[in-house]
Formats: C-alpha cells, structure tokens, sequence
C-alpha cells in the first residue's frame, strides 16, 4: 500500500486517532497504575523529538486526524513543548485536534505554551480532591499544583475535561463530589474503571469499581439522561440535569466498546500496539531507524492493520495476572 492510503484495518473500522506516549516516566506514582520503584526505560530507548515527529506525519498522511500525546507524564519530557508546536503547525492541514492527557502537575508552567500551539482541549487526571486521598493514591503531595495547573488552563483559554478512576473504597465516596465541582467550574467529568494492565503492589481487584454502581448511585441523587455526545473516544455521556454539566463512563470491563474503535497506540519507544487490551504490536522505532524508513513505515502501519484484533479480552479478578503486563504508563492511557 501507498504511504497516503487510508488505515483500515481487517474489520473495516477505519483508524483516525493516535495516542502517542511520549515518555514512560512520571513524577507521581499512582497506585493502581505503577508500583513505587517503577524501573524506566533507558533514555536511547526512547524516540527523539525528531521521529516523534516523523512518526507523526507519517501517520497524518495516512488519515490519523486526531493526536493525543500522553505517557507517563507528557510534560515531564524536556522536549515536549517543541513537538506541541510542530504538531500544532499540521492543525488544519490533515490534522484537525491535538491534544493531551496530563497529571496537571506541571501545567501551570506549560498551559500557555500549549494554547499559542493550537491546542484547544486537554484532559487532566484528578482522582480526588482531598490532600490526603491525593498523596495516598498517587503517593505524592501534589494536589495543590494540579489545582493550580488547572486553573491555569482554563486561564489560558483551554478547556479541561477530568478524568476520574472510580476506586472501591478510596474515591468511591468522593465522587458525586467531584461531578459537582467540575461542572460548577464548567468541567467535563469523565469516570474510567480500573484496568488489568501491569503488575502493583497490591491487588487491583480489591479497588474495582464497577461505573454500573456508581451510576447507580449518582442516579439516587440526580437526573441522568443517556447523551448522543461522542468525543471520538469509548466514553458514553449522561446529562445531569441539576448540575447541568456531562458525565461520561469509560467501561471497559462492564461494557465492551470494541465495535468502534478508532484508535492505536505508540509508546515511548515507537512499538505500535493495536489494542490497548492485546499483545498484537509493531516495531515502529525499527522502521524509522532503518535504511528505507518511508517504506518501512508504512510496512509497519499495514501490519498493524492487519493484526489489529477485534476486540479486548479484559478480566478483572482476584489472583489473575494482568491482562497485559505493561503498564498504562508504557501504552499511555
Ligand atoms: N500521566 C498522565 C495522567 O495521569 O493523566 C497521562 C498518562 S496516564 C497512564 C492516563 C490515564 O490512565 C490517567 O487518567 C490514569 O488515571 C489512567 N490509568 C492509569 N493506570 C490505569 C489503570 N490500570 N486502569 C485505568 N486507568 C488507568
Ligand atoms: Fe503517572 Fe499518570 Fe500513571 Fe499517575 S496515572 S502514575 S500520573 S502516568
């Protein structure tokens, strides 16, 4: 195939949207996603800014129209503010949303940067807004600076959708809380259940929350209505009437969202996973760094079309090894 046909894979969904992990460090260390002592990649492992940016073009080319970059914590990459602004210069040229997924800790210092580049939309992790709560789960004090990250986004004229791991007995309670203050504040609030993906210190299971009860709940208390709203990614949406803001439920494992998948994943070091829940990968870096990387690339995105399973086969259950042994930080969430 040509280096501009479509990507399409075996089961005709037609692949648009790219999430691109920029590095797989952190400087917070949640516990449902990496253990204290995470061991990180060396950093030649690591793509440089300059096939990063290859690798995206290469992908713009052949139909990818939305970028998200994550990681690990995208802003902790030195380098990431120059890739913003180059990806930002495709913005209506092939690409028409760039975006990013972020901890927040570090936003206060980069929001404004990222909105001269285009960006109009961002998603910030918040789990809790309790100080305690914040510095167990992601075992740094730290939720005063995500605060003020985000805030400082919506200075700089970026709209900030939250992202929320419903967690049985930590956040669990918080929750209804936490919809109420990120609509106040003109926030989208989107809740995600807790995946099987590499291994913790401690059990998963024993803080899986299925969003059906939480659901459940926030319905005891408000009027929910199902939403047509679609953000291109696996969310469903309620309306809250007496909030008057959105909640979206990522469901993964009450809910299988396969059917409509978009979208495939590049980690840090350029290895190109065709579901977020498989195994099925492709060796990007290989590509690039070879003598014909132009061809190579687009070998490599043909494979990746043809091995992209049909769907993810995620379990949650006591003892069970994770469903993959990566970690999110590695695939990017
Ligand atoms: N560091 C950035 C952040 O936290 O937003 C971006 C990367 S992080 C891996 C992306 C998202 O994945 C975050 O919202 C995080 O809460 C979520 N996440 C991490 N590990 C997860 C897991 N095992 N199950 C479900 N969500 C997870
Ligand atoms: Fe870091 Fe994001 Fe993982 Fe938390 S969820 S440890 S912020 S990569």
């Amino acid at each position: 195939m040509s280096c501009s046909s479509p990507l399409v894979d075996a089961f005709n969904r037609r692949i648009s949207y790219l999430r691109l992990s920029v590095t797989d460090r952190c400087d917070l260390r949640c516990t449902y996603c990496m253990p204290e002592k995470m061991q990180f990649l060396p950093r030649k492992e690591v793509l440089s800014l300059e096939e990063l940016h290859k690798l995206s073009l290469a992908m713009i080319a052949r139909g990818i129209t939305k970028i998200r970059l994550t990681g690990g914590e995208p802003l902790v990459r030195r380098d990431v503010i120059e890739l913003i602004r180059a990806l930002g210069r495709k913005l209506g040229d092939g690409l028409e949303e760039l975006t990013l997924t972020t901890n927040g800790t570090q936003l206060a210092q980069y929001a404004d940067d990222i909105a001269a580049a285009g960006v109009k939309r961002i998603n910030v992790s918040l789990d809790t807004m309790d100080p305690v709560l914040f510095e167990r789960l992601s075992r740094r004090d730290r939720l005063g600076q995500v605060l003020q990250g985000i805030a400082a986004a919506r200075e700089a004229g970026l709209k900030v959708k939250l992202n929320t791991v419903a967690l049985k007995g930590l956040n669990e309670a918080e929750i209804p809380f936490l919809v109420e203050w990120a609509h106040a504040n003109g926030h989208e609030l989107t809740l995600i259940e807790v995946m099987p993906l590499g291994e913790i210190e401690g059990e998963r299971v024993d803080h899986y929350l299925p969003l059906t009860a939480v659901r459940d709940g926030l319905e005891a208390r408000w009027t929910l209505t199902d939403s047509d709203h679609r953000s291109g990614g696996p969310a469903r949406y309620a309306d809250v009437a007496e909030t008057g803001g959105r909640v979206g439920f990522i469901t993964p494992l009450t809910n299988n969202f396969c059917a409509s998948c978009n979208r495939i994943r590049v980690t840090a070091t350029g290895e190109l996973y065709a579901c977020l829940g498989g195994a099925e990968k492709v060796d990007l870096r290989a590509a690039l760094r070879s003598d014909a990387p132009d061809a190579n690339l687009a070998a490599a995105l043909d494979e990746a079309m043809r091995i992209k399973p049909e769907r993810h086969h995620f379990r949650i259950e006591r003892g069970l090894e994770p469903a993959q042994p990566r970690h999110m930080s590695l695939t990017g969430g």
